[in-house]
């Protein structure tokens, strides 16, 4: 397949993705409303078939004590969520440049959503997160 490219809002990150993107997943958790600025669509990618090109900006906040979050530290966006012991990378859809090829799957974390925004698509959505 394809590489694909991303990058944050001024170059100082940038990564390539070699492999497939899972379908993104919109979150409406307190700590991605807090890190975006509203609600965040992720994707994720097998950490081997991920690299990050450009680290100049790269900061990491450990968010919690199972997962942490990557951003640039010199334009604010908003880029990464890697959870201690996944094999996979959590990337921020947006920060993925042009055709993803993906599409959003469903909303998590809904009980938390801000109150200025209807969720009116017909795609699942779970009161927090999904239960196998
Ligand atoms: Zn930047
Ligand atoms: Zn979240």
């Amino acid at each position: 397949m394809d590489k694909k490219t991303g990058s944050c809002l001024c170059g100082d990150v940038q990564f390539v993705i070699m492999g497939d993107l899972r379908d993104s997943v919109a979150c409406h958790c307190i700590q991605c409303r807090k890190t975006s600025g509203h609600f965040v669509s992720a994707t994720a990618v097998s950490k081997d078939e991920f690299k990050i090109t450009v680290d100049k900006g790269l900061k990491w906040y450990h968010s919690s004590n199972r997962a942490r979050r990557g951003f640039c530290n010199n334009c604010g966006s908003s880029l990464f969520w890697d959870q201690e012991g996944r094999d996979q990378m959590g990337i921020m859809s947006g920060t993925i440049d042009g055709e993803t090829g993906i599409k959003t799957s469903n909303h998590i974390y809904v009980a938390k959503k801000g109150d200025y925004y209807d969720l009116d698509d017909a795609l699942p959505k779970h009161k927090t997160y999904p239960q196998k």
